[in-house]
C-alpha cells in the first residue's frame, strides 16, 4: 500500500496570509466607506525595464525563425546570463567562475531543492524570524532544527554563540522579514563559525540590490565563504521579476564536504530535475546588467527606497524601535504600547486603514512585531505613513 511522506504533518498550516485576507475583507464588509492601504505585500508594483522588455522582445522573434529558434537549454543557464553575472559580482570584488554559477527559475525553488545535496541527520541552524521557507522545506524531511534567536538587543541580527551546534545555516541578508543587515565582521563570525564546525553556510542574497550602504552584497565578499558557503539570489526583487521567474545559485568548486563536491553533485543534481530557464527570459535577465539596464534597475529600486524611508521617519515621529527599511525594502517594528502583533494588526486596520503583516506569522521572536513594506505606490505610503503619525493612542 502506498504511504505518504507522513512528515508534512509537521508543517504548521501556512494561515498568515489567508487571514490577513479574510480579516480586510470583514473590515470592507462593516466600512463599505473605506479605504484601504495594503502594506503586508512582499511583491514589487514596477513594471519590467524597458531594456529586460526590448531584450525579451528580440528574443521572441529569434524564437520565430528558423536560423535563429532554440529547443532545450543548458541546465544551468546560458553563458550570456552566466557571464553578466560573473561580471556583476566584480563590483563586489567577488570573482567566480562560470561553472559555479546555476540560473534557475527563482530563489525560491533553489532554496527547496538544494536539501536534496544534505543528509537528512544534520542539524540545522535558522534565524527566529525567518522566511519560512527554510524551515518548512527541513521540516518536510524531518531534520533537526535550532533557532537562533534575533530580538532588539541583536538587532535582530543573530550571531553563533559558545556551544551552538549546527551543521547547515540559512543567513538572509537584508533580511526578510526585518530588514536588518549583516555587516562583514559580523559575517565573518559566521563563516568562521562554519569553517571551524565543518558547517555550511545558505546564503539568500534576494535583497542584496537593495543595499546602499557599506555592508556586503555577497557572502563570498567574506574570507574563507567560498570553502562553506552557498549563495541565492533572484532577478524578482532586483528587476521585478516575481511573475517572470529567474533566479541563480552560487556553489564554489572549493566546497567539499565529507569528500565531495557540493558543485558537482548540484550540476548532477540540476542536469537530472531541472531543464532549465527559457532563452527569452535569460534574455531578459540578461539586459538587467547592461548599462541602461543598470540605470533602470537603480530608479525602481530608489523608488522603493524612498518609500522606505518615509515609513522609518513615520516610525520616528511616534518613537517607535525599527530596522530595515534603509537598505531594504522592509520595516519591521515594535507594536506601540507592547500590543501583540495580530491586535496591532486590527488595531491600525480599525484606526487608520492601513495593513501589514504581523510579525508573530514569521517565528516566535516575531511576536509584539511588525512588518511594513515599502512596495506600494509612493502616494499610497505617504498617505499611510501620515495617518500613521497621527494616531495619538493605539489601543
Ligand atoms: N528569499 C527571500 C528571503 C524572499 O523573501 C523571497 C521572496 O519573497 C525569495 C527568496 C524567493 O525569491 P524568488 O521569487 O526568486 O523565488
Amino acid at each position: 500500500m502506498v504511504k505518504a511522506n507522513t512528515n508534512y504533518q509537521l508543517l504548521k498550516p501556512s494561515y498568515l496570509f489567508s487571514d490577513i485576507a479574510k480579516r480586510i475583507n470583514q473590515f470592507i464588509k462593516d466600512n463599505p466607506n473605506r479605504s484601504v492601504i495594503k502594506m503586508g505585500i512582499g511583491d514589487v508594483t514596477s513594471p519590467l525595464i524597458p531594456e529586460v522588455i526590448c531584450a525579451m522582445h528580440l528574443a521572441v522573434d529569434e524564437m520565430s525563425k528558423k536560423e535563429t529558434f532554440r529547443g532545450y537549454g543548458p541546465e544551468q543557464g546560458y553563458d550570456f546570463l552566466k557571464e553578466a553575472l560573473r561580471g556583476y559580482y566584480k563590483n563586489f570584488g567577488v570573482s567566480i567562475d562560470l561553472d559555479e554559477i546555476f540560473v534557475s527559475d527563482g530563489a525560491k525553488s533553489d532554496i527547496a531543492n538544494i536539501t536534496d545535496l544534505f543528509s537528512n541527520d544534520n542539524t540545522i541552524i535558522v534565524p527566529d524570524p525567518v522566511y519560512p521557507v527554510y524551515v518548512d522545506t527541513n521540516l518536510m524531511l524531518n531534520r533537526k532544527i535550532i533557532y537562533v534567536d534575533g530580538n532588539i538587543s541583536n538587532g535582530f541580527l543573530p550571531l553563533p554563540y559558545d556551544g551552538l551546534k549546527g551543521d547547515i545555516i540559512y543567513l538572509c541578508s537584508p533580511n526578510n522579514p526585518t530588514g536588518a543587515v549583516y555587516s562583514k565582521e559580523q559575517l565573518k563570525l559566521w563563516v568562521d563559525y562554519a569553517l571551524n564546525n565543518k558547517a555550511v553556510i545558505l546564503f539568500d542574497a534576494a535583497y542584496e540590490c537593495f543595499i546602499r550602504e557599506d555592508y556586503p552584497h555577497s557572502i563570498f565578499e567574506i574570507e574563507g565563504a567560498k570553502d562553506c558557503a552557498i549563495e541565492f539570489c533572484s532577478f524578482s526583487k532586483t528587476a521585478g521579476f516575481t511573475g517572470t521567474r529567474c533566479g541563480y545559485t552560487v556553489v564554489p568548486k572549493n566546497l567539499i564536504i565529507d569528500g565531495q563536491s557540493l558543485n558537482k553533485m548540484w550540476l548532477r543534481r540540476q542536469t537530472t530535475k531541472f531543464n532549465g530557464v527559457s532563452y527569452i527570459v535569460q534574455r531578459g535577465a540578461a539586459a538587467v546588467f547592461t548599462k541602461e539596464g543598470q540605470i533602470s534597475v537603480k530608479k525602481v529600486i530608489d523608488g522603493y527606497l524612498d518609500n522606505a524611508k518615509i515609513l522609518g521617519e513615520a516610525m520616528r515621529a511616534q518613537n517607535i524601535w525599527y530596522t530595515g527599511g534603509v537598505n531594504s525594502p522592509y520595516i519591521w517594528f515594535k507594536c506601540p504600547e507592547d500590543m501583540d502583533s495580530w491586535d496591532f494588526f486590527d488595531a491600525m486596520l480599525n484606526k487608520i486603514g492601513v495593513t501589514g503583516t504581523p510579525g508573530s506569522g514569521f517565528g516566535k521572536q516575531g511576536e509584539g512585531y511588525f512588518r511594513l513594506t515599502a512596495f506600494n505606490t509612493k502616494e499610497n505610503t505617504i498617505l499611510a505613513a501620515q495617518k500613521f503619525s497621527q494616531v495619538k493612542n493605539w489601543r
